[in-house]
């Protein structure tokens, strides 16, 4: 099955820490990472008062069922040191099932596609890269028909050359 991951720090070395839960990612038994955007400095959205995210989106190809997956991701996270802060607020690695095939699940625990997801620029501009013509199964547009709607103030997303 295809999926997209989001990836995000905003805390230390943040590109770096984007790195190793690619590579952790990579390493789990049933999980392959296939392609990867470039790593973008975003600004934070919601509380402003925190340093700026590094992001990225890659695409996994993977047998675990969306619910097996969550549970790796959170089992990266907390590996990372990742603690339970302010909502939205700093965090050493950020993981999110963005999209899973065109699974859609509505549960307690998971959401899927991310709830938020086609409000974000930090989300849509990295997947754009990799998967434009992907499509929302609930909105039904592609992603780079749902990043001509997303107003630019307040979300400034830079391309990171390296
Ligand atoms: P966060 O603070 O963004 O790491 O949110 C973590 C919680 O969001 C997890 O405990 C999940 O149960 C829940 N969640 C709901 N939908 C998703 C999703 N698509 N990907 C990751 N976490 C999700």
């Amino acid at each position: 099955m295809k999926a997209f991951i989001g990836v995000g720090s905003n805390i230390g070395e943040k590109i770096e820490n984007c790195m190793k839960a690619i590579s952790l990612l990579d390493s789990i038994e049933g999980c392959s990472v296939i392609k990867r955007s470039s790593f973008y400095k975003t600004e934070p959205v919601g509380y402003k008062d925190q340093d700026w995210f590094i992001n990225c989106v890659v695409m996994i190809e993977t047998e675990l069922s969306p619910y097996e997956l969550l549970e790796k991701l959170k089992e990266i996270e907390l590996s990372m040191g990742r603690e339970k802060g302010v909502r939205w607020g700093p965090r050493i690695i950020d993981l999110d099932i963005l999209l899973y095939e065109d699974t859609v699940i509505d549960s307690d625990e998971l959401t899927i596609p991310h709830l938020l997801m086609h409000k974000r620029r930090f989300v849509i501009v990295p997947l754009n890269e990799i998967a434009p013509d992907f499509i929302h199964p609930v909105l039904k547009k592609s992603i780079k028909e749902l990043l001509k709607r997303i107003p630019e103030d307040g979300q400034e997303v830079a391309l990171i050359k390296r």
